[in-house]
């Protein structure tokens, strides 16, 4: 099928990046539409952690889809943080700042979370949807975009890279490849009946030198059920050689803190596998005519490995950069490059952030320390909730202060 039709805006992608920007180009006057290679509901290779900043996005996006979303009885509540160390130490903490009554973060399979998120943008009458269309080819002809899946073209003036981690558009467009460094291979396999869950959803991080650097973890999808993971900088996978389905495996069967909990649960799943480009490094995410938004775009914690946050962010950046682009009529390299300075202006600071936080966390000795006396010091547990709390606290971190009170706990 050729489509006749020239859009204003093509968006490849249907993840959360995708469906925020095309939720913010509604309404405006623009012929865009969405193009996505798989049917929803479709799955996603994730730990399915809605962090507070996902759910102050969903609000930022339009407050009655945040209203829609609190009544999804599919999410699970989850009140905090369970850190674990070596040689059995452990310690909770709360989100900061969040009143107890109301959960700040969630968990819920991405199979449902985007599906959500899909049928807000499905419900609009002027996004034009076309799903399993997977884009192989990108041409430029006449500076009008063509886009080739298996049996359609589609043609547009600008184009919105929301494709991913394995992005089509960033290949093509950037010639862009992975850098190890900055990328971690994380896999994903649902379990039942995994022992030991804490009564309040806690997210659990298990922070261990075998795996560093990188994490193991547990997140409960209700009482029976956990989203099971681990991720590791790929440049550090290939250095030492190792197999991360082996390593999951050989966690979950021998370590000391892990084994008797993973006794009789049963896996749901071979586990799944796919990359994170972390946002520890500033990559352009714009060009003649496009843009690229969330991993497309490389905008993952490079501590935590949430992504989901700041795939919405950038949706709203692209939305806001483009309403200007058709006012001014401009879509060339130069003007767009004011989204990428948007982009590292609104994320770089925490990106950087969490580099350094990296650092504290995988020198063990120090870790180690921060988790056993977590449990004596508030102070010490504000500073770790802020690891997947987008709070002003990672400020303090440069403090010369923090250290001192630090090795005063
Ligand atoms: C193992 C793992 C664990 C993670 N855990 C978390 C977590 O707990 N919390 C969190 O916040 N983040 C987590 N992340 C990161 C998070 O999954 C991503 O940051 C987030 O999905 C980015 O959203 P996106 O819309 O940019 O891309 P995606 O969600 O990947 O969406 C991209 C969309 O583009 C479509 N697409 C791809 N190629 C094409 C093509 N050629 N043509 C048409 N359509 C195409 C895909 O089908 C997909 O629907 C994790 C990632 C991994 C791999």
């Amino acid at each position: 099928m050729k489509d006749s039709t020239i859009y204003d805006v093509l968006i490849i992608g249907a993840g959360p990046a995708g469906c925020a920007a095309a939720q913010q180009l509604s309404g405006k006057g623009l012929k865009i539409a969405l193009v996505e290679k798989y049917r929803f509901p479709r799955d996603k290779i994730c730990g399915d952690a809605l962090s507070p900043d996902v759910v102050k996005q969903l609000k930022l996006l339009d407050p009655q889809i945040a209203d829609q979303f609190s009544q999804e009885a599919r999410r699970s509540n989850c009140y905090g943080l369970r850190l674990f160390a070596q040689k059995g130490a452990a310690m909770d903490l709360k989100f900061p700042e969040i009143a107890e009554s109301k959960a700040p973060c969630f968990v819920m399979r991405r199979l449902d979370f985007d599906h959500f998120l899909f049928k807000t943008v499905a419900s609009l009458d002027d996004i034009s949807i076309f799903q399993e269309q997977s884009i192989y080819r990108i041409d430029r002809v006449d500076a009008i975009w063509e886009l080739h899946s298996s049996d359609s073209t589609f043609r547009a003036k600008v184009l919105l890279g929301a494709d991913g981690a394995q992005s089509k558009l960033r290949s093509s467009l950037l010639q862009a490849k992975i850098d190890k460094k900055h990328h971690v291979a994380g896999l994903r396999q649902y379990f039942q009946n995994v022992k030991g869950m804490g009564a309040r959803g806690q997210l659990e991080l298990h922070f261990y030198p075998e795996i560093a650097p990188g994490y193991f973890w547990i997140f409960p999808l209700s009482e029976h059920e956990a989203n099971v993971g681990i991720g590791m900088i790929s440049a550090s996978i290939s250095k030492a050689g190792v197999n991360l389905k082996e390593r999951l495996a050989q966690l979950i069967k021998e370590h000391p803190q892990l084994k008797a909990r993973f006794a009789e649960a049963q896996a749901l799943e071979d586990p799944r596998g796919f990359g994170l480009p972390l946002g520890s490094l500033k990559r352009p995410c714009s060009g003649d005519g496009f843009l690229l938004l969330g991993d497309a775009a490389g905008l993952i914690d490079p501590l935590s490995g949430e992504g989901i946050g700041n795939a919405i962010r950038s949706g709203r950046v692209a939305a806001e950069h483009l309403q200007k682009a058709f006012k001014e009529q401009r879509f060339d390299a130069e003007f767009n490059k004011a989204y990428d300075r948007e982009i590292y202006r609104r994320m770089w600071n925490e990106f950087r952030l969490s580099v350094f936080l990296r650092r504290i966390i995988f020198y063990f000795p120090l870790y180690n320390r921060l988790v056993r006396y977590g449990g004596k010091s508030r102070f010490v547990r504000n500073l770790l909730s802020s690891i997947i709390d987008n709070s002003n606290f990672k400020k303090s971190l440069f403090s010369p202060k923090f250290y001192w009170q630090l090795f005063r706990a």
